[in-house]
């Protein structure tokens, strides 16, 4: 079986789902460039739980987690099946503690992308949580762990944003970003470019730019599940590198 390549998508706004822009483009362009999955297992910055979960229902329902939208993206249902047999496989890989949970369903941090890249809604999907109670490294080992998921036909799928800050939002930058933006974008960037990747793990350490680029980790750790199923021989391809509103990068990495 063909070995998958392991993606990190920014998904910024949930308009994304409905609109033909350049990032939903992106999004569907990189579908047609990889093989095909047989399962994708998404990180989502919207699952966001003390301890780590995974769903492990035969068919996860679609979930509506954004206020104030227009009617049409609440009529959006993303009803792929779900996958008991390889939630177990991939919860028996990780080795910290995790829990199955089937409170939360598909957020529209997997959905608002999915509808682009697999429209079909064929290909089973499941989410794994955030745990917010961990330090950065724990997420990237447990990315490492689920690494051998690639050989079995697994697309490992992370879905955040590297800047989020959502107070700072200025509607006056329309496309364009912040000075601290697109340097702590940069970092990031140059870092998994050059498999730095204790220097993104220690993203805190680097002072106030971070500060500012994720005033909360939750859009950030996805990212370091990626990092972690990445490996040192795959080639990285960046994609959709801009920044909207001042304070959201839409970066995303392809490894494969
Ligand atoms: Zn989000």
């Amino acid at each position: 079986m063909t070995k998958m390549p392991v993606i990190f998508v920014g998904h910024g706004s949930p308009m994304n789902a409905i609109e033909d822009n350049e990032y939903s483009r992106t999004w569907r362009s990189l579908a047609n460039m990889i093989p095909r999955p047989e399962l994708i297992i998404s990180i989502s910055a919207h699952w966001f739980t003390k301890g780590t979960k995974l769903m492990n229902e035969e068919q996860p329902r679609t979930i509506y987690d954004m206020y104030g939208f227009p009617k049409e993206l609440y009529e959006i249902v993303y009803d792929s099946p779900g996958s008991p047999k390889m939630a177990k496989v991939a919860k028996d890989l990780i080795s910290k503690e995790t829990e199955y949970d089937n409170s939360w369903g598909i957020d529209h941090g997997t959905w608002s992308i999915l509808v682009h890249m697999y429209p079909e809604r064929d290909i089973p999907v499941f989410q794994i949580s955030v745990d917010a109670y961990a330090p950065p490294e724990v997420h990237y080992n447990m990315g490492k762990e689920l690494k051998a998921l690639r050989e079995m036909g697994v697309l490992i799928f992370g879905t955040g944003n590297i800047v989020h800050n959502l107070r700072l939002v200025d509607w006056h930058k329309g496309n364009k970003g912040f000075d601290w933006a697109y340097e702590f974008d940069d970092y990031i960037y140059e870092n998994i470019l050059n498999n730095n990747h204790e220097n993104i793990i220690k993203y805190n350490e680097i002072g106030d730019v971070a500060k500012l680029a994720v005033p909360t980790p939750d859009h950030f750790y996805p990212l370091l599940y990626t990092l972690g199923a990445s490996d040192e021989k795959d080639k990285v391809s960046v994609f959709n590198k801009s920044c909207e509103l001042g304070s959201l990068t839409m970066t995303g990495y392809l490894w494969e």
